[in-house]
């Protein structure tokens, strides 16, 4: 057990050797200062992706909040000359984020009806509340839990009043599933935070980076867990 694990060390160490003669032939070089320059700007995009997933994470859960107090409704009426027209929409609602876009339709609106552009419309929210189902015409089990994707293809101009079924798209999905996906990435990020902290803090009081045990008598290597420096790297307090 031993022997092997020296042998593994020994391995390492010669590993270690050929990488630091590496590095030495590209140090200086071009090459080497664009693979640190690519290194930084793959870490700054990364920084940057993480606190984006962030704000999206913290805006998603305000509005997942507001769901439960009032439905919302942010509509977009377009024309398409000689086709028709049709809405986009995204409707916000008990916990569930649906949007849908319907195929351009030769649709007459009565005087006074909806004009062309950006529609919102805020109604009080309650569990029962009719919108929902209406998009959602054809419910799968997975709908209880506020997925679905519909690509309707059937027309009935007449079929429900005021909400005619026309060919259109619909995608929806509960809040707590997209608050958890914007989440991922800022908890990686605390993950390694934590982590760092943790090890510059085993650093300063002179423990081993791997295990923790105190390496004040055994500074070149951890006697717990075979650790050498730099893992086991030990600072004198100043
Ligand atoms: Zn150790």
């Amino acid at each position: 057990m031993r022997i092997g694990a020296g042998l593994a060390r020994g391995g390492t160490r010669r590993k270690a050797a050929r990488h630091k003669q590496a590095v030495g032939i590209l140090d200086g070089s071009r090459r080497g200062r664009m693979a640190g320059m690519l290194r930084r700007a793959r870490r700054i995009l990364l920084d940057a992706a993480t606190v984006l997933s962030l704000v999206l994470c913290v805006a998603t859960a305000a509005l997942w909040v507001r769901s439960h107090q009032q439905g919302d409704r942010w509509a977009r009426l377009q024309y398409v000359p000689r086709v028709g027209n049709y809405w986009q929409q995204v409707i916000s609602h008990w916990g569930v984020v649906v949007w849908a876009a319907e195929e351009p339709q030769r649709r007459i609106y009565e005087e006074g009806g909806p004009g062309l552009g950006w529609h919102h419309l805020a109604w009080e929210a309650a569990p029962g509340n009719p919108v929902i189902p209406k998009l959602l015409w054809r419910p799968t089990r997975l709908e209880q839990w506020g997925f679905a994707y519909h690509r309707e293809r059937q027309i009935e101009l007449e079929a429900l009043g005021d909400w005619p079924i026309v060919p259109h798209d619909v995608f929806a999905a509960p809040y707590w599933f997209i608050v958890t996906l914007f989440a991922v990435a800022p908890a990686l990020a605390a993950t390694r935070w934590s982590r760092g902290c943790k090890s510059r803090k085993r650093s300063r009081q002179g423990r081993c980076l791997a295990c923790g045990y105190d390496l004040r008598g055994t500074p070149e290597r951890c006697p717990e867990c075979g650790a050498t420096a730099p893992a086991a790297k030990f600072r004198e307090p100043r």
